[in-house]
């Protein structure tokens, strides 16, 4: 069902006289699709770069290629960002940050450790429709424009253009470099987020759910920040996105004055969408090596979900912390992942391990018995049969 009624379109900023003039005064549709833009001219330059930089992307061992992942999620870009829906292509990057961005010639980039974080298909909706706010408000352009911004843009074309050949999107921190070229301004962050949220409330979500994809994060943040005092310092996103915790009352005094929480956030079909994917997206999470983030994620994950591959991940979550008391806490949620369904035969050697450290043996040998058992084949087996034979 289309409802086009909430949507009120680009009106942020100066530059944007072309397409604001396509709108409604305060309410109508997205602006029309956009054009390619004229190959000499400043933006139909940047075009040019990023196509090639989008055919380097296409190629990068970093993407996640299954094909019924990647139709759901270009499948909702393409319900949110409507007319527009042939104009996006989305790119699923297999990197355990929270990330998503949008190019100016509608190459859209959704990082897994963003997926994992998602609770349901409303937020992912929201995060979606915010990147298809600045595509369509042709926020770069303005970027691209705006003298302070160019410094910043230079030194990614220059770093663009030296590593030709090499292929940019060949490491992360290139991939990183490419997804968070550009630095928005508030105005426009917050431009996008209202975009986003009507899309969201305009295609059946509640909106409600576009400010909890930030408070969640908040969450996340302040859990990193007491365990380590170093909040968000490696956030890829919150280098580029302004003060979370603001844009969530934004939005959640935004969602008050639409249809707030009412709508289907379609949480079972998103857990659906993503099962397959959640054991690869925990272990990259953990090598994150972002304990307070990664404890605080995965306690969320488990009030969802409370199954023995969230239980067991949460374990070795304490295990890798190995702060006080954490292997108390690992062995605790192993046992607890033991008794549920789900539960990774990799909990055995999670709990051989610990068993071995504290030096009872008995119990250890036990648990790698049982993980062998379990897993013969697998690529640790002669590690843990040798530990057995040297008698732990
Ligand atoms: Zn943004």
């Amino acid at each position: 069902m289309q409802r086009r009624h909430f949507i009120t379109g680009c009106a942020c900023c100066g530059l944007l006289a072309r397409a604001s003039t396509l709108l409604a005064a305060s309410q109508g549709p997205l602006p029309a699709r956009l054009q390619q833009p004229e190959p000499g001219s400043d933006e139909g330059g940047l075009w040019s770069l990023l196509t090639r930089e989008e055919e380097r992307l296409k190629r990068s061992r970093f993407l996640l290629r299954d094909p019924a992942l990647n139709a759901y999620v270009s499948g909702l870009a393409c319900r949110l960002g409507g007319e527009h829906c042939p104009d996006i292509r989305v790119y699923l990057v297999r990197s355990p940050f929270f990330n998503a961005s949008m190019a100016p010639n509608g190459m859209l980039q959704v990082w897994t450790g963003l997926l994992l974080r998602m609770d349901n298909e409303a937020q992912l909706a929201a995060v979606l429709g915010h990147e298809i706010g600045h595509y369509v408000c042709r926020h770069s352009l303005e970027q691209l424009r705006d003298a302070k911004s160019r410094t910043a843009l230079g030194q990614f074309l220059g770093m663009a253009l030296g590593a030709a050949g090499v292929g940019a999107a060949g490491s992360l921190a290139q991939l990183a470099l490419l997804a968070g070229m550009f630095a928005y301004s508030r105005e426009h962050e917050r431009e996008a987020d209202r975009i986003g949220q009507e899309l969201v409330a305009d295609a059946g979500y509640p909106p409600i759910e576009a400010a909890k994809v930030w408070q969640q994060l908040v969450a996340e943040l302040k859990a990193e920040a007491e365990w380590s005092g170093d909040a968000g310092s490696r956030s890829i996103f919150f280098a580029s996105h302004p003060d979370p915790e603001e844009r969530s009352q934004a939005m959640a005094s935004r969602a008050a004055t639409m249809n707030g929480d009412t709508g289907d956030a379609a949480t079972a079909a998103y857990a659906r969408q993503i099962h397959g994917h959640r054991r690869q997206w925990f272990e990259d999470e953990l090598r994150r090596r972002k304990t307070g983030e990664t404890i605080a994620l995965f306690e969320r994950l488990l009030r969802q979900s409370d199954d023995g591959e969230t239980r067991f991940f949460l374990g070795e979550a304490y295990r890798l912390r190995a702060a006080d008391g954490d292997g108390a806490r690992a062995l605790g949620e192993y046992a607890a992942a033991e008794s549920r369904s789900a539960c990774p035969p990799e909990m055995f050697r999670s709990r051989g391990m610990l068993q071995r450290q504290a030096g009872d043996t008995a119990a250890a040998s036990a648990s790698f018995r049982h993980y062998l058992s379990l897993r013969p084949a697998a690529e640790d087996a002669e590690m843990i049969r040798s530990y057995l034979h040297e008698g732990l």
